[in-house]
């Protein structure tokens, strides 16, 4: 399996990165950026703590396997990846490491799709595009990032309507080996840390936007790509901000400016029809593995509100526990929905098995909706001084004996309760509490797209029949056609 020195070595491989508008020649090295390098990293590390080996790196026909890369083939297949995505997030309190994870729910999609892809013709080396992206996944290990969302523009308009043409991905040449791409995807987490980004159209396309149905691997340091960082608070003290100071992800605005890509690397080249059904299956198994990372952000919300609710000695007021037995019922909703969408899901086209669609929407929707509420209850039970706590350099100060003897608490040292207001704040109300408010709203699709899919993929069936059959029963003209008294 890959290192992780192996990973470090290839990051400065001449893949352009720039930071406020500046190139990033090592972003192992930057101070700033250096943190999400080293979040990356632990996917690339020892098992995780909860996991055992044999679920960590999994033994597969062609040799050991990340379980990320492994295909699920049966519904334990995708409990096993969830629990593996569950326990690295933990281990990086509560942050997810996006790296592998994302680039495998599109190649899960991709996997199930590679018959059709292939006999559809339009991209000739469709079967060899996806064959090749699952040995690098599977034998060489790659890091990998998802490039879906289009910056869209007037969302109003079809991407052949849009003014400028960059905000939709599209075809600008193709020959015999391969395509030219132009245009810019949004929000690609982790992209600067990728060996690969995986790149899919973000919606179904139409007759006519041929050049806009459009899919492919491409290595992250190919001419005329460019990945934009959003800028992030840098020098942070872990005492201050116990979370960001060690694990964030960055995104970028990923600029492709006449990339080259050649067929063996294109998995959708115009075929329309196919666009939507392969956004929809990766968003699927996308937000399967959303059902998977929440939790433990929850669950670090909840044990450091519940350690000062108890630090304010007030372990014993039933109208505070009530508050947190909501966040209970919070994160065991959503393992609920996840196991509910694994055990309830199908063998798809592939022998790939996917969680069911319509569990897997709704976990997704009730944890993006109700996230806000959840971190309110947090703040509320853990009062103001989450936000307005002295800093780190206050605490080696003069008047350090001061702020002991304020902040002693019921159980704890005042060192002890200011680290843990400062996560409430750093996960709720700094700029990274911002981010994950934003992130469980938008990450793995807005609501809309949610209810999108639950509306496409339920089965009215079964329900319309016996609303028929009681309609039926209590016609009228029936009932006086044949009386029954
Ligand atoms: C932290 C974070 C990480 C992300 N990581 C990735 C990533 O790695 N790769 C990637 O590709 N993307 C990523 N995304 C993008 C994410 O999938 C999108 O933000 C999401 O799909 C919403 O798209 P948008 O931001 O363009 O908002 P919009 O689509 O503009 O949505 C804004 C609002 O408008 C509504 N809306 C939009 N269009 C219509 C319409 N036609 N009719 C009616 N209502 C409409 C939506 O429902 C929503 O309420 C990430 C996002 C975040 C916040």
């Amino acid at each position: 399996m890959r290192t992780g020195e192996e990973f470090l070595a290839s990051l400065t491989d001449g893949r352009y990165v720039q930071y406020k508008g500046e190139q990033v020649r090592d972003i192992a090295a930057h101070p700033a950026l250096s943190v999400c390098v080293n979040h990356a990293l632990s996917a690339y590390g020892p098992t995780p703590r909860g996991l055992s080996d044999a679920d960590w790196i999994v033994q597969q026909q062609g040799g050991p396997c990340s379980v990320f890369y492994a295909v699920p083939r049966v519904p334990a297949d995708l409990l096993r990846r969830a629990a593996a995505i569950e326990a690295l997030t933990a281990q990086q309190w509560g942050q997810f490491n996006i790296i592998k994870v994302v680039g495998s729910d599109v190649l899960f999609a991709l996997v199930s799709l590679r018959d059709r892809l292939a006999a559809d013709g339009t991209a000739p080396g469709a079967a060899e595009a996806v064959d090749g992206l699952l040995h690098r996944c599977q034998i060489s290990d790659i890091a990998t990032a998802a490039a879906v969302t289009d910056a869209k523009g007037n969302r109003s308009l079809r991407p052949g309507q849009q003014r400028g043409g960059a905000a939709y991905l599209r075809i600008v040449d193709r020959d015999a080996k391969g395509i030219v791409v132009r245009g810019v995807k949004l929000h690609t987490t982790s992209a600067p840390v990728a060996d690969e980004l995986v790149v899919l159209p973000t919606r179904a396309m139409a007759a006519g936007e041929e050049d806009f149905a459009v899919s492919f691997a491409v290595p992250t340091n190919a001419p005329g790509l460019r990945m934009l960082c959003r800028p992030v608070r840098e020098e942070l003290d872990p005492f201050d901000n116990p979370v960001s100071a060690r694990a964030f992800e960055i995104e970028t605005t990923t600029i492709f400016d006449n990339v080259f890509v050649p067929w063996e690397r294109v998995f959708l080249a115009g075929a329309c029809d196919l666009a939507g059904e392969l956004a929809r299956r990766f968003a699927t198994f996308h937000r399967f593995t959303g059902l998977s990372y929440k939790p433990p952000l929850a669950e670090l919300l909840l044990a450091a509100t519940r350690w000062i609710v108890a630090d304010n000695g007030l372990a014993n007021k039933s109208e505070l526990a009530h508050k947190l037995a909501e966040i209970i019922n919070y994160i065991t909703v959503i393992k609920s929905t996840r196991t509910a969408s694994a055990v309830t899901g199908r063998l798809i086209d592939g022998g790939v098995f996917c969680p069911d669609p319509v569990a897997t929407n709704a976990g997704k929707f009730y944890f993006a909706s109700r996230f806000h509420d959840i971190a309110g209850l947090c703040q509320e039970l853990a009062g103001g001084l989450m936000v307005t706590a002295p800093s780190v350099a206050d605490l080696r100060s003069a008047d350090a004996a001061w702020l002991s003897a304020a902040f002693d608490g019921a159980c704890h040292d005042s060192h002890r309760r200011l680290i843990a207001m400062n996560i409430l704040r750093d996960l709720t109300a700094g700029e990274l509490g911002g981010y994950n408010y934003v992130a469980a709203l938008h990450g793995e699709g807005s609501l809309g797209a949610q209810l999108t899919a639950a509306l496409h993929e339920y089965d009215f069936a079964e329900g319309e029949r016996r609303l028929d059959d009681l309609v039926e029963a209590v016609r009228l003209d029936k009932r006086l056609a044949h009386p029954v008294y």
